[in-house]
């Protein structure tokens, strides 16, 4: 075992200089375990009123720019070298959402916590979502089944 281990270390040390020992690189690719993540920030224009079990200005049809950011991670990336396209995730959130109002777009009371969990589950390499409603008021959604560890995530 202490032999592999010194092997690895060894071939991990000329990675370092993949340039000079590419055949090497070509060996380690089994030793390696990438981990991608990215994040998207994007600005959201719209409207919403919330159903409440209590008295509330929300109730009240307002609007927001909300600030939401999607996190995501793979272990691969696709054919064309992303975990997913950025343009992509923001078709599907900013391109859905904005300039809407999220109760005819959103089948479920569109408080943050609830706009943050639909966004996580948009794709499947989510697993964190922000949703700023306002300065100060900040919810975030969080899938507790991914399967990396959030420790090396974003
Ligand atoms: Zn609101």
């Amino acid at each position: 075992m202490r032999i592999i281990c010194t092997f690895a270390a060894k071939i991990k040390e000329s990675l370092k200089k993949r340039h000079r020992f590419f055949p090497t690189h070509r060996l380690m690719e089994a030793f390696l375990n990438m981990i991608y993540c990215i994040s998207k920030q994007m600005e959201v224009a719209g409207s919403h009123q919330l159903s409440l079990s209590y008295e509330s200005k929300c109730s009240r049809l307002h609007g927001h720019n909300w600030v939401i950011t999607v996190f995501l991670a793979s272990t691969q990336l696709n054919a064309d070298g992303m975990v997913v396209d950025f343009k992509r995730i923001k078709e599907a959130v900013h391109g859905y959402l904005d300039h809407g109002n999220f109760n005819d777009l959103l089948p479920f009371n569109p408080t943050a916590e609830n706009i943050a969990e639909w966004v996580v589950r948009q794709f499947p390499e989510c697993y964190k979502a922000i949703v700023k409603e306002s300065d100060g008021n900040v919810a975030q959604a969080y899938d507790d089944h991914f399967p990396i560890e959030p420790e090396y995530l974003l």
